[in-house]
Parts: C-alpha cells; structure tokens; sequence
C-alpha cells in the first residue's frame, strides 16, 4: 500500500519528507511504492469496496467514499507541499470550498473578496444564504476597507490572492490579525499561486482551498479540489463532511493529478517567466491600456506579492484600448492561444471575462469591465506566445 493504514501518517496525513525541498516533496510525498509489487507510481485502485479477512479486520479501507488509497497519496502530497498537518481531496474546487462553508451555522457572516472566484460568490450567496449564512463583499487588498467590513458575527474570512482578474494581492498575515479580531477564521483560496509560489499557512491562515483542477493538475484532464490545514478539530470536522456529504474525487482524477503535482515547480517557474514576458510586452503595446500582472514594479500589490510569493505566476490580464469590441476580437483572433474559459494548464488560454468566466456576475459590483481580457499564459515558447498576440492586437 502506498500509505500503510497503520502508518500514523494515514489517511491524508502529511508524510515527513521535510527534511527534502518543495521539488522533491511533489515527487515523493506520500507515494512511497505500494508494498505488494513495489510499483514506483501510486497504482489506480479502481475499487470502491475492500474485502475483509474476518468481521472487523480489515486493513483499514473499508468503502471509497470513506478511503481509497489513491485518494490518500493526493491527500498527503499536497498536505506536504502546502506545509499542512493534512489535506482532503474532493470532487472539484467549488465541493472544496462548499464542505468549508459548511462548518459555519445559521447567523454567521462570511467577509470575502469582492472579486473572488464567481462560483464562490454564487455558491455563498445562494445555496448558503438560504441556510441563513450572510455574505458581504470588500476589497481585501485594501486592510481599511477590510477592517470597515468585518462584522461581529465574522466567523470566515475568504481570500483569494491573486484575485481574478483584477490580479489584486491581499497581504495574509495582515488578514490573519484582522481575523483574530473578531475571531473569524482564514481561509485562502490558493488555486492561482499553488503552494510553490506562496503557502498562506505559514502566513497564518487555517484552511487553505484549491481548484486542483487549474495549476495543481497542470494539464486541463481533471476537475479537483483539496483543502489543507493543521488543526485537528477542523480535521475531523471536514473529514466526517468528505465521507458523510459525500463530494469525493475518484481514483482515476486523483492519479491524473498527482501525476501533474510532480512536475509543478518546473511548471510554475515556466508560467512565471512567461507571464512576466508577456506582461512586459503587453505594457508597451499601443494596443492596450492597462496591464495587470503583480510581478510589474507599479502594480499596487507588488510589494506584498514580492513579500509572500516566490514569483508571480501565469495570470496575466489587461485592457484592450479599443474597449469592449476590441476585447472581444483580440480573443477571438488568437490561433495558438485557444479562446477557452479555466486556467493553469500547461497550454495558453484567453477569454472574455465579462461575456464568460464572469457573466454571472455581469452588471452587478463584482462585474468585470468590457474592455478586459485574462489570459492564462501557458509553457509554450514565449516568441511562439508574443508572436500570436501581437497578430491578435493587430487585427482590434
Ligand atoms: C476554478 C476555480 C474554483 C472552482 O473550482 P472547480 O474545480 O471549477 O470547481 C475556485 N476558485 C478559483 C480561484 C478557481 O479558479
């Protein structure tokens, strides 16, 4: 068995490589060869039922939904890689971070990010408003506007940093004494940074959520999400909602990703380089108005992103100085860059905010302007990249 259920580590508990570095850990971390054929990759135990040797003794995997060992080396990887005592997978981001709301009660308030992740909004603000959850919405990037919001019955504080697409960067140990103020809990969505740009546990967060299905996976096969912490309450809590709401990856998907895991620095090193290039590019081109990109000196959050980040990723968004019909042509006449909604896959993808990954929100505060358009910029050549955009800009 890849994670030996007698193994204090089991099931999702982080698995000491700590005396290794962040590359070796997403190769190693909880994906020790299983102890029957010492397969050196973690096997796909397409399996949802285990057989007992005798009533009681079963060698601790008892159903899927409960356990299954390909789920638990996933689990400890990214446990490992966030710097967390454990970590849960489940069946996409949005299940994630629908199991983490689900630990307030009827009366609390969640602060979030104005523009966090649509799907999080719309999930806060209609399955969990009906149970009596109130969201409100702040720019977190700004501690005044953040400490104006907080309210007395703040029990959740949920940040994503970078934001998507303004790209704005919230300062985590900042928000974590905010939080301790009212006695709310932190939560980072760390989907755009993954743990190798930034690990918001360390920076004081308790729970730390992913889209797995963007950076974590890397290749646009898989929808995932995972939460990391280290308080063992919180742990019990999330752990009795994966098997008892029942919103698990299955075998297969967790595989798919921590095959993508173990190349995930080389990755996020090329999407950082390649961002910058392009952020560079874009801000000196007569097309376009405005760049948004952290690793760019006058970009408001640089400082901070410098401070808690490793480099600045591969988001990249700007403005089209035509306006909204510029934007919507420069998307679609991109030909290597695939006009596609999500992100973080190793091949380039550009959209049109206001008319697809944010329509919902369209109109309303947390809507996105006509004119911007977000590219996820992928690990393809950069002179392949720049040439394509550029004939992109030339035809708005
Ligand atoms: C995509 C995304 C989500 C939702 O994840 P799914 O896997 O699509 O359910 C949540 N947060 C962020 C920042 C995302 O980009």
């Amino acid at each position: 068995m890849p994670q030996n259920p007698k193994d204090p580590n089991h099931p999702g508990r982080r698995v000491d490589w700590s005396h290794t570095q962040f590359e070796t850990r997403a190769i190693r971390a909880g994906q020790d060869p299983d102890a029957e054929y010492n397969s050196v990759i973690v096997p796909i135990y397409q399996t949802s039922t285990y057989r007992h040797n005798a009533i009681g003794d079963f060698n601790g995997y008892e159903y899927s939904r409960t356990d299954n060992p390909t789920r638990t080396a996933l689990q400890a990887s990214v446990a490992s890689l966030e710097g967390g005592e454990w970590g849960l997978a489940f069946s996409s981001g949005t299940a994630a971070t629908r199991e983490v709301a689900t630990l307030l009660d009827p009366g609390d308030h969640i602060l979030m990010t104005t523009d966090a992740y649509g799907g999080t909004f719309r999930l806060f603000d209609t399955v969990f408003r009906k149970y009596g959850v109130e969201t409100s919405t702040a720019d977190l990037s700004d501690l005044d506007a953040a400490k104006a919001a907080v309210r007395s019955n703040t029990r959740m504080i949920w940040l994503e940093t970078p934001t998507n697409p303004a790209m704005r960067i919230t300062d985590i140990a900042a928000m974590r004494e905010i939080a301790d103020g009212v006695g709310a809990m932190l939560v980072v969505d760390n989907t755009f940074a993954t743990p190798y740009l930034q690990q918001p546990l360390a920076l004081g967060a308790d729970l730390v959520v992913h889209s797995s299905t963007k950076y974590l996976g890397g290749h646009s096969d898989v929808i995932g999400g995972m939460v990391v912490g280290n308080d063992e309450t919180l742990y019990q809590q999330l752990k009795d909602l994966q098997n008892g709401a029942g919103s698990v990856p299955g075998p297969m998907d967790c595989w798919l990703t921590l095959r993508g895991i173990k190349t995930l620095a080389l990755r996020m090193d090329r999407h950082s380089e390649n961002g910058m290039a392009v952020a560079h590019y874009l801000q000196q081109h007569p097309k376009v108005s405005q760049v948004f990109y952290p690793g760019l000196p006058d970009h408001p959050g640089h400082d901070i992103a410098k401070r808690q980040m490793r480099s600045f990723g591969g988001m990249v968004s700007f403005r089209a100085a035509g306006g909204r019909e510029a934007a919507m042509k420069i998307v679609e006449s991109t030909k290597l860059i695939m006009l596609a909604e999500s992100l973080g896959g190793v091949e380039s993808l550009i959209e049109h905010p206001d008319t697809m990954t944010h329509a919902s929100v369209s109109g309303t505060p947390l809507g996105v302007d006509g004119d911007v358009i977000r590219f996820s910029v992928g690990i393809e050549n950069i002179d392949d990249l720049l040439a394509d955009l550029g004939q992109a800009l030339e035809r708005a």
